[in-house]
């Protein structure tokens, strides 16, 4: 059996396993999400070396950013569950009374999820739980730039779980594109905005609801009377994390001209403090992901003037923390998005200049605004678009389940986390249920009302 055969089948088996009835049941899926739980706590030094050798993450990180995170999403899944999948009433109008009008949340069915290689652990399994919280048949697909990861989450959910509910496919692209060839009843795709434009091309043949999930380029604007020191620090803990390769990272920094230099020599002091005076040897500071990917990031710098880092180490693949002054708007480190350690830093006059300059870009995933004044957070927030904004912070807008996270325009459409991510692998079913008394007869044709009495009932009962 080809590789496709072995797909289609596998399909039709999830397709009936799904159609069981099976993953109705909230007290299941309570259990199933359990016991992924205990199947991730009982390999997490598998998984953290896994990400170790994969990325060169730190424990921490590794920790608080992938199997940490997955187990609190399932936690909270199982807390809420219930609730979430309970039918919910809604009030009916007055023309239709007797009647009980219920919302139904409905698993969408058989989903697929494409996660990419940046926070591989995560990126799968966050939507994973929110896709098994609302009772679907699950297919995966990792990133094939993290092996090591991919095959450790692939062994433990191939032990932990029947592939008729959760079917793992590790693979390149191609084992993507077949993936895509199959119908689903939901993709969720998080990764770079080309492949997320094919996979929207693909699932349009069915048509299959879409969630992408993609990147971009996400500006921090730092206003003179911050506090210089507090923004660089979190500033520089949101870029270097994971190497700069976070979608949510800020990934260039406008900064009003007089606090330019002070904003500089803060970021370097945070660097230092961070990861010593050699970050390539700091065992805190991650790795990058490929040869390839280091190659591309170099090049960026290329010809840019360095205010601090820019040395490399092919052998381990890291690349220093490094901050670029004034690159030119059109040069490529300002057109592509960077995801790596390279922050450039622009000095700026003029906020309308800065705001007219973000606005006719593609929309940002996140933007940053590091100011205590009160009135440009609210004009900045009000005349800006964005996936998400934190407001002298960076990245804490996706933490915690409260908040949903997703993209807008060209950083992405649809949100998960928590009530959101159920929301996403739900389909909400409208149901009325009447009696067969009363009956009236003057809905049915030919109606003879006079055209007052209609509008009056239009007006009164309908709506
Ligand atoms: P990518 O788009 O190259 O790959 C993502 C996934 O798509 C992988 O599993 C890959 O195998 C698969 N894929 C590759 N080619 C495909 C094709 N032609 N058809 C279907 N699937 C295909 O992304 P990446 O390099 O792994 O990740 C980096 C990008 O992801 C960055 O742009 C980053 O901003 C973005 N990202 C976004 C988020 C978010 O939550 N919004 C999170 C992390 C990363």
């Amino acid at each position: 059996m080809n590789r496709i055969e072995e797909m289609r089948e596998s399909h039709a088996r999830s397709r009936a396993f799904f159609a069981s009835g099976m993953t109705r049941s909230p007290a299941w899926r309570i259990e199933q999400l359990a016991k992924l739980g205990r199947a991730i706590e009982a390999r997490e030094e598998t998984l953290i070396e896994a990400l170790r050798k994969d990325l060169g993450k730190p424990m921490a990180e590794a920790y608080l950013s992938e199997i940490g995170w997955v187990l609190n999403d399932i936690r909270h899944a199982i807390r809420h569950v219930k609730r979430w999948s309970r039918p919910r009433r809604c009030p009916s109008p007055p023309a239709i009374w007797p009647a009980r009008s219920l919302l139904v949340p409905e698993p969408a069915g058989v989903v697929l999820i494409l996660a990419p290689w940046n926070y591989p652990f995560q990126l799968l399994l966050s939507p994973c739980v929110a896709a098994m919280a609302a009772g679907n048949a699950v297919w995966l697909k990792p990133s094939e730039l993290t092996p090591s990861v991919s095959h450790a989450m692939a062994a433990l959910l191939r032990d932990t779980f029947s592939s008729d509910y959760l079917a793992v496919w590790e693979g390149e692209r191609e084992t993507a594109e077949a993936l895509l060839s199959l119908r689903f009843d939901h993709i969720f795709f998080t990764g770079s905005t080309a492949v997320g434009r094919r996979v929207m091309a693909a699932a349009a043949q069915f048509p299959t609801p879409t969630t992408l999930e993609l990147g971009g380029k996400s500006p921090c604007i730092v206003l003179a009377d911050a506090d210089l020191r507090v923004a660089a620090r979190r500033i520089a803990w949101g870029k270097f994390m994971n190497a700069g390769q976070t979608c949510v990272a800020p990934d260039y920094v406008l900064v009003e001209r007089s606090a330019r230099d002070e904003l500089v020599a803060e970021l370097r002091k945070a660097v230092r403090s961070f990861y010593g005076a050699e970050p390539l040897r700091c065992p805190h500071y991650g790795q990058l992901v490929n040869a390839a990917h280091a190659e591309r990031l170099r090049a960026l710098t290329d010809g840019q003037k360095v205010a601090f880092g820019g040395l490399a180490d092919p052998e381990t693949c890291r690349l220093e923390p490094t901050v670029l002054l004034d690159p030119a708007w059109d040069s490529p480190v300002m057109q592509e998005e960077i995801f790596g350690p390279v922050l450039p830093v622009l000095g700026f006059d003029d906020i309308n200049a800065v705001l007219h300059e973000v606005n006719r870009r593609p929309t940002p995933l996140a933007l940053y605004l590091f100011t205590r004044r009160r009135e440009m957070q609210e004009r900045i927030l009000r005349e800006t678009v964005s996936g998400g904004m934190a407001i002298n912070d960076t990245i804490v807008q996706i933490f915690g389940h409260a908040l949903p996270f997703g993209g807008v325009g060209e950083s992405g459409m649809g949100v998960y986390h928590g009530k959101a991510g159920f929301d996403t692998f739900t389909r909400y079913r409208p149901v009325v249920t009447r009696g067969f008394r009363p009956d009236f007869a003057f809905r049915y044709p030919p109606v003879r009302l006079p055209a007052r009495l209609l509008k009056l009932i239009s007006r009164r009962f309908m709506g």
